[in-house]
């Protein structure tokens, strides 16, 4: 049962296609998984559809939603790209995925493998269109604690598999943590499974520990 959403004002901005494809990709994933933000977004499309049908047909190709609707919409990359995976946190690239997040985690690991970036944590950047935000995959061991931060900007994360929590709550798959620059926390893994999360952070996370902000450079968070 999911507990935590992505904001309406979120949903809206994704059904207009105003948002980037990192963030896109990570709601669409979360969409998958979730009848009720489904519903929302169906509505807003409608609405939006509704709102467009007086106007003349160029506003509306100007208007309809850009292509990265499209590419995060787009099926599974071809099998054979797939198949070029290994065991480990590579498995991640198969059908435990949903749908939205196939085509890039296979695109990805075809071209570079998952990075070790500390004890018990692993990351995939994944190739999204260049801009101000980027999409990742950790992959975090049973129990792993990450160092006390804060965010520039704002961070979603969607849990795939496993749980964590922090001093807000507690996610487990499907479940969202929108946060912005507001706050500060110190997420960790529960002990008794290991934990997969896309995060979509808009600029590098703020950590407050001085050995922390010295290797952050290193470790690409
Ligand atoms: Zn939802
Ligand atoms: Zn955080």
């Amino acid at each position: 049962m999911i507990e935590h959403h992505v904001s309406d004002d979120l949903l809206l901005e994704y059904a207009a296609g105003a948002l980037d494809e990192a963030s896109s990709l990570l709601i669409a994933t979360h969409l998958a998984l979730c009848p009720p933000c489904r519903a929302v977004v169906r509505d807003a499309e409608a609405m939006g559809g509704a709102l467009l049908d007086g106007e003349p047909p160029e506003a509306m190709s100007e208007r309809s939603p850009n292509n990265v609707l499209e590419r995060v919409a787009r099926p599974p990359a071809d099998p054979a790209v797939r198949a070029n995976t290994h065991g480990g946190a590579d498995r991640w690239a198969g059908a435990n995925l949903p749908q939205p997040l196939r085509g890039y985690v296979a695109e990805t690991l075809s071209q570079r493998p998952w990075r070790r970036i500390a004890p018990g944590l692993r990351q995939l950047v994944l190739g999204t269109a260049s801009g101000p935000t980027t999409a990742r995959l950790f992959h975090l061991a049973p129990g792993k604690r990450i160092p006390v931060h804060s965010h520039r900007g704002l961070e979603l994360t969607l849990v795939l598999q496993g749980t964590y929590r922090d001093e807000c709550a507690t996610f487990a798959r499907g479940d969202v943590a929108q946060l912005d620059d507001s706050v500060t926390h110190r997420p960790v893994v529960d002990p008794s499974e290991e934990c997969l999360a896309l995060a979509v952070t808009q600029a590098p996370l703020r950590f407050r520990s001085t050995v922390m902000r010295l290797i952050q450079p290193l470790v690409g968070v």
